[in-house]
């Protein structure tokens, strides 16, 4: 079978490698239909992924058709239509046993350090496969694993109704994320750097919007928060800067959710963590995220259509990296199909 592998930074190539075959009872053999691009595979082509190890076959947002079954699989049957979560975790590390098994000592990730969804066929285990929404084309139904994303950053906001949002970024991730938070909360501002990003913002729902190129982030926030600053902000941007700004826009008693996988030093100012006893957490992957995403969609509640702009065949997966880095302002979600 055919496969998209990153050998090392800049270098795509399309590798024949063996089809995986069902070697335990409860795995399941499925045939990719359709991969997301998702930045962090971007940050891996480019090699400013931390975490990624070479030569790698990417990809982590993965669906695709159940071909064959392991005797023990009960779940799922020949003809499904699934996606594959990406989180491998080893079960017993304090993470795990904690129930945190997206930050396992021992994580491994498709597509980032082992290999993923950019090839013709994958193997895992029956509980990492969930069904895709009839609703959503197998293309569409790659936006399920960004929302599992942002379902995980509002979680661990523990984002509710009384809260006060900030959105650093209007990209995909943030866009990702204020489809979410709008079931949880109205009060909403996105902050970004250009004025068609927050318009279409406004569009998914946000309260206030702020060009930081135009506006003091600060300063609007507190204005419209009646002068408190926002109790919740996440930082969708990761750019070095990011935290140190959403430490100063964050009210007293607040939650500051990273993102980012930067490893440039960024400075902080203690006094204003302490001073106002803000909580930084972290918010990595998702944690088990991907049924109550597809609830979400069953129920009628999230639309995750109208968000890929461009697919190419995976075999030409250079055109569409290429594509990525032109920055063509008419892209948005890039999906390869098989
Ligand atoms: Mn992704």
């Amino acid at each position: 079978m055919k496969a998209v592998r990153i050998n090392k930074p800049f270098e795509i190539e399309v590798i024949d490698m063996d089809k995986p075959e069902i070697d335990e009872q409860n795995n399941v053999l499925i045939k990719m239909t359709a991969a997301g691009i998702c930045g962090s595979d971007v940050h891996i082509y480019h090699g400013t992924n931390a975490a990624a190890t070479y030569p790698r076959v990417i990809g982590h947002e993965m669906v695709g058709q159940v071909v064959e079954v392991g005797d023990n699989v009960t779940k799922v049957k020949p003809g499904d239509r699934v996606i594959v979560d990406q989180v491998v975790n080893c079960g017993t590390c304090y993470a795990c046993k904690i129930n945190r098994g997206n930050v396992c000592a021992d994580l491994k990730v498709r597509g980032v350090h082992i290999d993923g969804g950019y090839r013709e066929y994958i193997v895992v285990p029956e509980k990492d496969v969930y069904f895709v929404p009839d609703s959503l084309t197998d293309v569409e139904a790659v936006m399920i694993e960004p929302a599992t994303i942002a379902v995980q950053s509002c979680s661990r906001a523990e984002l509710v109704a009384e809260d006060t949002l900030l959105i650093f970024g209007a990209g995909a991730l943030g866009s990702s994320i204020l489809k979410i938070a709008r079931l949880h909360t109205s009060n909403i501002i996105v902050a970004d750097i250009v004025d068609d990003k927050l318009e279409a913002m406004k569009n998914l729902g946000a309260k206030y919007t702020i060009n930081t190129l135009k506006e003091d982030l600060t300063e609007k926030v507190r204005e419209y928060t009646g002068g408190y600053g926002v109790t919740v902000s996440i930082d969708a941007a990761c750019t070095s800067d990011s935290l140190g700004r959403l430490l100063e826009a964050t009210g007293n008693a607040g939650r500051v959710i990273t993102m980012g996988f930067s490893i440039d030093n960024t400075p902080v100012t203690q006094f204003k963590i302490t001073s106002k006893e803000l909580d930084i957490r972290g918010s990595r992957l998702q944690n088990k995220k991907f049924q109550g995403v597809i609830d979400l969609v069953n129920e009628g509640r999230l639309n995750l259509k109208d968000s890929v702009s461009h697919t190419y065949h995976f075999t030409d997966a250079q055109k569409a990296f290429d594509f990525i880095d032109s920055k063509d302002p008419s892209m948005r979600k890039i999906v390869l199909t098989f």
